[in-house]
């Protein structure tokens, strides 16, 4: 991999690194600001309930960020031990198509499907 390359590549790392901690830093605020204030069963009861299923979902979308935040840490990881855009499943060339839609993808298509 020439350097432009692996320069750009870590310039998507980052850039995806950014967006997702922000992503991260919005939902943990969210949360937190709902806990303080208590969800409240007033009026209607469907309104906490919706609360709470919101809740879910956003622990469940911190959870997958977090996931893919560690995906991105392995990926910097590779790209500094120069093994970059090679699938950890099979050990072929992960396609450059895959890498520039998920630059922090350690595994081929194929590999991540049978891995989950
Ligand atoms: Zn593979």
């Amino acid at each position: 991999m020439d350097s432009r390359r692996r320069k750009r590549i870590a310039a998507l790392l980052a850039a995806k690194r950014a967006e997702i901690e922000d992503q991260i830093g919005g939902i943990e605020d969210a949360v937190t600001h709902s806990t303080a204030g208590g969800i409240s069963f007033g009026k209607r009861v469907g309104d906490g309930t919706s609360i709470a299923v919101e809740r879910l979902s956003q622990v469940a979308a911190h959870e997958g960020l977090h996931d893919t935040l560690a995906q991105l840490a392995r990926a910097e990881a590779s790209l500094a031990a120069g093994s970059y855009g090679v699938c950890a499943g099979c050990g072929q060339d992960i396609p450059a198509g895959r890498l520039e839609a998920r630059p922090f993808a350690t595994r081929c298509v194929g590999c991540a499907s049978v891995s989950g």
